[in-house]
């Protein structure tokens, strides 16, 4: 046995020649970390930026989560649900108070709780809806992000997240984001509409904000028209946008919601899809399903995440420092010829970057601000995400925004 420890470099190359290159990562090898902060193998700290994509809302390996996690571990992990388990009933319970629902159907990620809130939306369609068998559409947004399955792919615009995967799958229309009269020319001009899918914020499309009334006015369109609305609050839900939900932003109660992420405070993968019984039910034993989804670790450590987001006051704070994060960049990209523009709601921010010239200016930012000490990722090359775990506290955020600022100075 190999006792020596290994350097970043020699990691790095471990996961390059026996891993699937299906991803890119900023070059640095994470070990440990705590609250806002991760450290790399040699023991060098940064503000985490990413959040692991907004999973790691509660800050990293929480005292809370974690404990549950253990002592759930050492109880009773898995039973898959041809048995009852201890701990399901009670999040069921709790999740579905939490969120204000009547049911909660349990999956492990979020492409996971995406797959099932489009067959639940299918399902319901055909037996509660009245449209005929395998007519259904569910219309989709331009520039979504819903996950990885050959589905969900079927309706991405982004040629990386579709190419060569297909035959896809059919049933999907796809309008653009921010549109309203584009729904409604959508729903005027096609038969058998079951659902309209939605995230209240486009994430991974970095963090694309739609107008004020948006989500409203789709809420009340597919009222109208007897038309599920689906949303996808993977990533923006759980605190992240200075709400509960993003969709709480505009009194919007989604027929269907999809959480995944920071569910679990990162810690395991825990996703679930809420509905009302009405809609829920159309799923009878034996018609969907998940061997992890419900186990017992899952549910222990969801009711904790979900706690230490109240008690903690993270959408409390998400809202605040959102908005002081904000106001500094703004001012920032007043001044500069290198960031752009800044956009967001809460803790989840983008910073634009002006790269018309060069190409690769974000990934060289994020590559400099890892030399800061803070950790961000690029999205689609001229993007940056700013997504820091919502236990951040005020002085620790402009410690942050004095690293952005002195970054992009040097960019200048
Ligand atoms: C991350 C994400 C997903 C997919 O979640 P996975 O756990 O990676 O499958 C789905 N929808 C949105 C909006 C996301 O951000």
């Amino acid at each position: 046995m190999n006792t020596k420890k290994l350097t970043s470099a020699e990691l790095m190359a471990l996961e390059d020649k026996f891993g699937a290159h299906n991803y890119h990562p900023l070059p640095v090898v994470l070990e440990r970390g705590e609250g806002v902060f991760v450290y790399d193998v040699e023991g060098n700290r940064y503000y985490d930026f990413l959040s692991a994509y907004s999973a790691v809302n509660q800050g990293h390996c929480h005292q809370k989560i974690i404990r549950t996690l253990i002592e759930q571990a050492q109880k009773l992990t898995l039973t898959s649900r041809a048995f009852y388990n201890s701990k399901l009933g009670e999040y069921e319970e709790f999740v579905t108070r939490y969120f204000g629902y009547e049911k909660v159907l349990p999956m492990n990620t979020g492409a996971e709780a995406v797959e099932t809130a489009l067959k639940l939306c299918r399902k319901y369609a055909y037996e509660k809806m009245g449209i005929p068998s395998n007519q259904a559409k569910i219309i989709v947004c331009e520039n979504n992000f819903h996950g990885r399955t050959t589905t969900i792919i079927s309706f991405s615009v982004d040629p990386d997240a579709y190419t060569n995967y297909g035959p896809y799958t059919p049933g999907f229309i796809v309008i653009p984001y921010n549109d309203v009269p584009a729904l409604e020319k959508s729903i005027a001009e096609n038969q058998n509409i079951a659902g309209f899918l939605v995230e209240p914020i486009q994430g991974e499309a970095g963090a694309y904000v739609p107008d004020d009334g948006y989500l409203r006015s789709c809420y009340e369109l597919c009222r109208k028209n007897n038309i599920l609305f689906i949303a996808d609050e993977v990533q923006t839900g759980i605190g992240r946008t200075g709400k509960l939900l993003a969709c709480d932003y505009e009194n919007v109660h989604p027929d269907i919601l999809i959480l995944g992420k920071a569910l679990s405070g990162g810690v395991y993968p825990v996703s679930a899809v809420l509905s009302s019984s009405d809609i829920m039910d159309v799923f009878k034993p034996g018609q969907h399903g998940s061997t992890f989804g419900g186990n017992p670790i899952a549910a222990a450590v969801a009711i904790a995440a979900l706690q230490v987001i109240e008690e903690e006051k993270l959408t409390e704070n998400a809202a605040r420092l959102g908005e002081i994060f904000r106001s500094a960049m703004q001012q920032l990209c007043q001044k500069s010829h290198v960031a752009s523009f800044v956009r967001g709601k809460g803790l989840l921010n983008a910073l634009i970057i002006n790269n018309d010239q060069t190409k690769n200016l974000a990934w060289e930012i994020c590559l400099r601000l890892k030399e800061h000490g803070l950790l961000a990722k690029p999205t689609h090359t001229n993007i940056i995400r700013f997504a820091p775990p919502l236990v951040m506290t005020e002085s620790q955020l402009h410690e942050c925004i004095a690293i952005i600022e002195k970054t992009i100075a040097e960019f200048e």
